[in-house]
């Protein structure tokens, strides 16, 4: 009879495990974040950062906040 007893212990255990581990069974998809991390560009006239999708790119690879900016800096030089 002791094999029942070891064997109710066996499902108590596995109960028990089964409860205390963490939400690891479920494939709870990860919380929608942004995309992709967009690249952060500085204004070359400014410093301001802002994404490169908001930039302004010139043609010389600088990127500017506004038109304003790139036409300053090469007014500038
Ligand atoms: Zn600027």
């Amino acid at each position: 009879m002791s094999r029942i007893l070891f064997f109710l212990l066996l499902v108590l255990l596995v109960w028990i495990w089964f409860f205390k581990r963490p939400s690891m069974r479920r494939d709870k998809p990860a919380p929608p974040r942004e995309p992709e991390p967009e690249r952060m560009v500085t204004c070359a006239h400014c410093r301001l950062r802002l994404p490169e999708g908001e930039a302004i790119a010139a043609e010389d690879g600088l990127f500017f906040c506004c038109p304003e900016h790139r036409d300053e800096h090469a007014a500038h030089g």
